[in-house]
């Protein structure tokens, strides 16, 4: 009995071995070649007439050669696929037109969520960090099983508050119950990486439609930064004012949104610390006020909300030319795209570039390496590079000379698979 059964045995494992071999030979890696006329590498370095070789999905070699390629874009700028390090992938406007906080089936949001990452990747945004709901998972899983284009996901699956853990059901949200204490807001950290949290997303200060005062104390920042630190997860802060940006700084959180209100001493102690910062400065308040009829009157989308956020403008544009004078500060690339921007994600550094001052290649490497960097994925994406993930971009033009350039995508891959 006992050799009958392991000659049964031996049967299917041959049997599958064959058809294992047949797999692969049909799978037979192939190379794909790209010609671009100018390659700019997301690390500074600039190049003409390049020949990139993508294999397995991987960038198998960049240099010089003649002959036929598989893609040939010379007549446009290569750079590496976009990332955006704070999007709202399934925010969206409703078939009224107007925004959707949240209240409906979760198959209609996940469905907007599939038009949004087509309108991000076709855009040349090949990453992008998602802070962050429950459903951004369910997206990443549906896109991955339906192969449907979008970008790479990374999610915190829900957002930590000062109340966070508090109430009943802890963690993933804001809880109903008072202030939360440092042991509740460090079950709530973990509680997040348990449902599948990638980084954890904080709220320490209010929004800027509510004046965007510090809302965590610093011992809660201390348990929730600090957790997540001791879990191996990166902390990214929404902070406006600066002493919430130094409450979160001094924690140890490893990156601060937004930051309309940074004095150059905060600037100053995140260059210091080490502190990423991703200021949004060109997309999110420009969106809302773009699109105000549509999100007015709901929650505090009122008419002070929208004053503050007008004359926000101006200020961030003034936070920024600060952030980029202060050496050593670690700028990252990173929208806050809510409903109606997404896709319109690059639109951050034509602002950055023309209002800002910034100069372009810094822009781009803040785009690209600097935002790979920041999400410790330097080995694998953010530059053209032997080694990483095929994720391309071209454009028509030069970018160097004229940021609007990165405007017209004319081709995109992500993990060697052409998008676009
Ligand atoms: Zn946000």
């Amino acid at each position: 009995m006992r050799l009958l059964l392991s000659s049964l045995l031996f049967g299917a494992c041959g049997g599958l071995g064959v058809l294992g071999m047949l797999t692969m030979a049909a799978q037979a890696p192939s190379s794909i070649t790209i010609r671009a006329g100018r390659l700019l590498d997301g690390r500074g370095g600039s190049q003409q007439n390049v020949v990139v070789t993508v294999r397995d999905g991987k960038i198998a070699s960049v240099g010089k050669s003649g002959g036929a390629v598989t893609h040939d874009l010379s007549k446009y700028t290569l750079l590496p696929g976009f990332i955006d390090t704070h999007v709202h992938i399934l925010w969206h406007f409703g078939p009224d037109g107007r925004y959707v906080a949240g209240r409906e089936p979760p198959e209609t949001r996940l469905q907007a969520g599939v038009e949004n990452a087509r309108e991000t990747v076709r855009h040349g945004f090949t990453t992008v960090q998602s802070v962050g709901e429950t459903l951004d998972a369910e997206l990443r899983s549906k896109l991955e099983k339906e192969q449907l284009p979008g970008p790479r996901i990374f999610t915190s699956v829900g957002q930590i508050n000062e109340r966070s853990g508090a109430a009943r059901g802890a963690g993933g949200g804001g809880g109903s119950g008072g202030a939360a204490t440092p042991d509740q807001l460090r079950t709530a950290v973990r509680a997040l990486k348990d449902a599948g949290a990638d980084l954890i997303k904080i709220f320490a200060s209010a929004s800027i439609r509510d004046g965007g005062k510090q809302t965590m104390t610093d011992e809660q920042l201390q348990a929730a930064c600090g957790e997540a630190k001791a879990l191996g997860l990166r902390t990214l802060v929404h902070a406006h004012s600066p002493e919430s940006i130094k409450a979160s700084v001094l924690a140890g959180c490893t990156q601060i949104e937004h930051g309309n209100f940074a004095t150059d001493e905060v600037l100053k102690l995140m260059a210091e610390k080490g502190t990423y910062f991703d200021p949004n400065v060109g997309v999110v308040l420009q969106n809302y006020l773009e699109n105000k009829a549509k999100f007015l009157g709901i929650g505090n989308y009122n008419e002070e909300g929208f004053a503050a956020m007008e004359r926000s403008i101006p200020l961030v544009i003034d936070m920024f030319k600060r952030a980029l004078k202060t050496p050593g500060l670690k700028i990252v690339y990173g929208t806050d795209a809510v409903a109606g921007a997404h896709g319109r994600n690059i639109e951050e550094a034509v602002v950055r570039v023309q209002k800002g001052g910034q100069k372009p290649m810094d822009a781009i490497v803040s785009l690209t390496s600097r935002s790979a960097e920041a999400m410790r994925m330097s080995d694998t994406i953010g530059a053209v590079a032997t080694g990483l993930h095929a994720d391309l971009v071209a454009v028509d033009g030069d970018p160097l000379a004229d940021i609007t350039a990165l405007r017209k995508v004319m081709f995109v891959m992500k993990d060697g698979a052409v998008v676009r």
